[in-house]
């Protein structure tokens, strides 16, 4: 199904299903936050020449604290939707309330629901009643089973769900997060969604993304998000889990044979599942 088509300086006449990045594996890659024009169109000028279709940028950020930068709101989907319309990208961004879903719906081609929200019952089910693609995010302490009935909110009236792992809360001070792997391939057997695992806010060190990126592709995932800086010590948000450009580079490089395997292994596995949000 082709997306409404967006208003103002979004992707025109680019829909999901011209994704195919690496034969069906998707990266969905950008900073944490739109920060200025030169930081997105920088991110997203390398991004792209890396074959990454999807570029991500917060605009609404869910912050734990109110002195924290909160992102730059209307301005940074404008300037999102344009770095991504230059260089033939999509884009997804959070969406935090009912209020700003026309808003974001405006200019982004992914709705994001962030880990804080995934039980935020009134979006969800808003959201069900808009048509634009959903990536709704684990929250940070969800069974599988309270993920899943999340996403039925929004199938109720949307099919086009995207289900991204992010990591749990644990014990451990070494990840940001626990990366539940096995929670990914049960999202996979119990549902038919695609699956995308947020790498950089389940490890919050960009070290071992790209071991994990490999695993992500041999557990038959549709694709990883991480999130990549031109500047990660300047960030204005989770700076210190963020990539580089020159090793997001490397790792979409190397990447490249495990696809390939992949592919030849269990080609059907490449077609991303389910419900054509990411076809
Ligand atoms: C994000 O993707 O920018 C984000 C805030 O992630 P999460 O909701 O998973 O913490
Ligand atoms: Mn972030």
């Amino acid at each position: 199904m082709a997306l409404a088509s967006a208003k103002k300086q979004s992707t025109h006449g680019l829909s999901v299903k011209d994704v195919n990045l690496n034969q069906g594996f998707h990266v969905i890659a950008g900073p944490c936050s739109v920060e200025s024009a030169e930081q997105i169109h920088t991110a997203a000028a390398h991004l792209a020449g890396l074959g990454v279709r999807i570029l991500r940028g917060g605009a609404f950020k869910p912050r734990t604290s109110p002195h924290s930068f909160q992102g730059l709101a209307e301005e940074g989907l404008r300037l999102l939707a344009q770095a991504a319309a230059k260089h033939g990208m999509l884009t997804v961004s959070e969406v935090m309330d009912t209020e700003t879903i026309g808003l974001v719906g405006d200019y982004v081609d992914i709705l994001q629901v962030g880990a804080r929200n995934m039980q935020n019952f009134s979006l969800l089910k808003r959201l069900a009643r808009q048509p634009k693609p959903v990536l709704l995010k684990r929250g940070m302490a969800a069974t599988i089973e309270e993920f899943l009935h999340a996403a039925d909110y929004v199938l109720e009236g949307n099919q086009r769900v995207i289900l991204c792992e992010r990591g749990v809360r644990s014990f451990d001070n070494l990840t940001r997060n626990m990366l539940d792997l096995a929670g990914v391939v049960l999202l996979r057997r119990m549902s038919a969604l695609p699956v995308i695992v947020d790498l950089s806010h389940s490890t919050g060190r960009p070290d071992i993304v790209p071991a994990l990126a490999r695993a992500c592709v041999a557990l038959g995932a549709e694709g990883i998000m991480v999130e990549v800086h031109p500047d990660p010590e300047h960030a204005l948000c989770d700076g210190a889990q963020a990539m580089p450009l020159h090793d997001a580079a490397r790792m979409i490089a190397d990447l490249e044979p495990w696809i390939e395997l992949r592919r030849r292994l269990e080609p059907e596995s490449l077609v991303a599942a389910g419900n054509g949000a990411l076809e």
